[in-house]
């Protein structure tokens, strides 16, 4: 079971575009089931209506999910409950430093190390819920990035799982959702990467089975940048379906046909179940855009 999982924060670009046919041809052509959850748990983040959008594009685009499409904040007194569980089991625990009081701290690759000033207990005040961390290695193999490692607590520290301002941190959603929603298989973009060990950790916390996983390429701008909202990624054209999917198809270097791009969705579609295959894209992590046309 594959899932593609956007958040909200604006129309479907290039790039998500990308980890959707990834996630689909990936799910369906070995015949499992694929569907789609909106990640809709960072309102501050997020633009109007934008699922509509989303869904239409990709319906527009032929994709044909499994399920009705779900809402990670439907799900969201389950998150609260998981992060009680957590507490009171002395997995987790309330933290009150401020970004001031963490910010002489030294910076991983994940952002601040957490030093454990609260582990013990904390001030009072407003808090965030942090994860204890061990320093065992936590690793695992993808399917495209090959063994990939870290040690949490030395490398990123017990990290939050529910906010200051009480919302739940995706890396905890994304946890308790996948398990949830039986998915077995996670395709997404290699930006992620760095953040799976993590949710590795709170699988083994909480007793669920690690997925498999596969990172694929992120697609960038001509300056190197991770295409999306914030630098100015604008959304899919939904006039011209085949052309675009066939452009991604080559993105993804699965090599189509050229009279391939002139057919309706689905029948590309139909050629992709007989003909994907993940093992150009290994050890690759960037796409161009410009370079695809986007
Ligand atoms: N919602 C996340 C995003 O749009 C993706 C989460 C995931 O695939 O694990 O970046
Ligand atoms: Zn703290």
């Amino acid at each position: 079971m594959g899932r593609f999982a956007p958040s909200p924060t604006g129309p479907l670009h290039f790039g998500s575009l990308l980890t959707a046919v990834a996630s689909y041809a990936e799910a369906k052509s070995k015949g499992g089931c694929w569907l789609v959850r909106i990640e809709d748990i960072d309102p501050p983040r997020e633009m109007p209506a934008a699922d509509k959008l989303i869904l239409g594009t990709l319906e527009t685009y032929g994709f044909e999910w499994d399920d009705t499409p779900a809402y990670q904040s439907s799900f969201s007194s389950h998150h609260y409950q998981v992060a009680q569980k957590l507490i009171k089991d002395k997995n987790a625990y309330h933290c009150t430093c401020s970004r001031k009081d963490l910010s002489k701290t030294q910076t991983g690759i994940l952002g601040t190390i957490y030093p454990g000033t609260c582990r013990n207990g904390c001030a009072n005040g407003d808090f965030a819920i942090r994860i204890r961390t061990n320093d065992e290695l936590i690793g695992f193999k993808d399917l495209l990035q090959g063994t990939y490692e870290q040690r949490l607590e030395s490398k990123s520290g017990d990290f939050i799982i529910v906010r200051k301002d009480d919302l739940i941190a995706y890396n905890l959603a994304v946890v308790i959702d996948d398990f949830q929603q039986g998915i077995t298989e996670v395709v997404r973009g290699i930006d992620l990467l760095t953040s799976t060990p993590r949710h590795i950790w709170l699988q083994q916390v909480l007793g669920f089975p690690t997925p498999s996983y596969m990172h694929i390429p992120v697609a960038v701008n001509n300056d190197g940048q991770k295409l999306s909202k914030l630098t100015g990624a604008t959304g899919i054209d939904s006039s011209k379906p085949n052309l675009i999917l066939f452009k991604t198809l080559q993105a993804l270097r699965q090599n189509p046909p050229p009279e391939l791009a002139l057919e309706k969705p689905i029948t590309i579609w139909q050629w992709v179940m007989e003909n994907w295959s993940v093992a150009p894209l290994k050890k690759e992590t960037v796409v161009c855009a410009s370079k695809h046309g986007f």
